[in-house]
């Protein structure tokens, strides 16, 4: 059972995902958008424009994307400060909020190992990686950290290592 929330509030968001990430004309996506730009359907008041018709038009992409909870811990970190016209603070928040995604799927993918049947040693380890990730997701860094880059380069080892151990 998860001991996070994983649940993306969209309300509490700067409209991250649909600023901050960079994607490609596809079936997916119906124009190209550079990272840092806002989408051009993104409304001053961080809604969709075309939210319910997003499949019909082309952007099944953006239905299929879940920031885990990313966009509302980065936007709540830089509340306050003036990132829509400081270029440079926006930088970081998109920063950020890139390095929460990966920091939030690392969480979800170690408390979903809970239920493996591997050793109490690697289930205490898992553990350790969770209150690492815990405390950089959670905590009100508004800067990417090596700290942070730490925890995601062994998380990443452990679930190799989980995989291996799985596989024998
Ligand atoms: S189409 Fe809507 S949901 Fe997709 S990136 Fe643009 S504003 Fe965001």
């Amino acid at each position: 059972m998860s001991e996070t929330n994983f649940t993306a509030d969209c309300s509490q968001c700067f409209g991250l995902c649909c600023t901050a990430l960079s994607f490609e004309r596809s079936n997916q996506f119906g124009h190209d958008k550079l990272g840092g730009e806002p989408c051009q359907y993104l409304q001053r008041d961080f809604r969709c424009r075309i939210h319910a018709q997003r499949e019909a038009l082309g952007y099944g992409g953006c239905e299929a994307f879940d920031c885990l909870g990313a966009g509302q811990r980065a936007s709540a970190a830089f509340a306050g400060l003036n990132w829509q016209r400081d270029t440079g603070i926006a930088r970081r928040l998109y920063a950020r909020f890139s390095q929460l995604l990966l920091l939030q799927e690392m969480r979800q993918a170690l408390e979903t190992a809970a239920t493996l049947d591997i050793s109490p040693a690697q289930h205490a380890q898992r553990r350790e990686l969770l209150a690492r990730l815990s405390q950089e997701a959670d905590g009100a860094s508004r800067d990417v950290t090596d700290t942070a880059l730490a925890v995601l380069g062994d998380g990443k080892s452990f679930l190799r290592s989980l995989a291996a151990t799985l596989a024998d």
